[in-house]
């Protein structure tokens, strides 16, 4: 929620949160963060798996029966911040977790979702994987609109991905992290300051 502050105080926020290293940044963004506070144990939860790394709990505000959210206990804005072995530890975690929900709520399907970024509908800078169960006729709202491509638009996005996979995958090439979605860290801690 947005508390409302008055110009100044804003202006006063924003000047604080510049002259921070990104250290002591990332330190206020953790206290200010849930599931930081739910992972250090400060804020309670519905914990169905932990290990040293990961953390499942219920969602307890959930889309369906059995709503379950994936994460790590460190803290990690965005999916492409996460190193290889914790993202694939996080991703095998998700997959056992989704059998077991198959079982437990006689889910009929699920959906395994991330919000990366504010647009996307991120609402915590914490990324979190949601398992969502899913029953005939739930009214999980999660479909979009199929458009028809258009032939050369989708040529030439083709060519544009193909030659960043080959530049990661052949020739070992890291793809950069998106600066604009770092950026919102600061603007999630900005509308929570005091
Ligand atoms: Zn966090």
């Amino acid at each position: 929620m947005k508390k409302e502050l008055d110009p100044k105080q804003v202006k006063a926020i924003q000047e604080k949160l510049k002259n921070m290293s990104p250290d002591e940044l990332k330190k206020l963004v953790k206290q200010q963060c849930l599931f930081c506070q739910i992972s250090s144990g400060k804020v309670e939860s519905r914990k169905v798996y932990e290990d040293d790394e990961l953390l499942a709990i219920l969602d307890i505000n959930p889309a369906s029966k059995g709503h379950t959210l994936v994460l790590p206990k460190e803290h990690y804005q965005i999916l492409a911040q996460i190193p290889d072995d914790l993202a694939s530890k996080l991703f095998n975690v998700t997959n056992k977790l989704a059998v077991i929900l198959f079982d437990v709520v006689k889910a009929e399907g699920t959906n395994i979702f991330i919000a990366n970024g504010q647009v996307a509908g991120q609402k915590s800078p914490h990324t979190v994987i949601h398992i969502i169960p899913r029953y005939e006729g739930d009214g999980v709202g999660l479909a979009w609109e199929p458009k028809k491509g258009d032939e050369k638009g989708l040529d030439e996005l083709q060519e544009l991905i193909k030659d960043k996979t080959i530049q990661l995958y052949v020739k070992k090439e890291q793809p950069k992290v998106v600066e604009k979605q770092i950026a919102e860290e600061e603007e999630y801690v900005e509308e929570r300051l005091p």
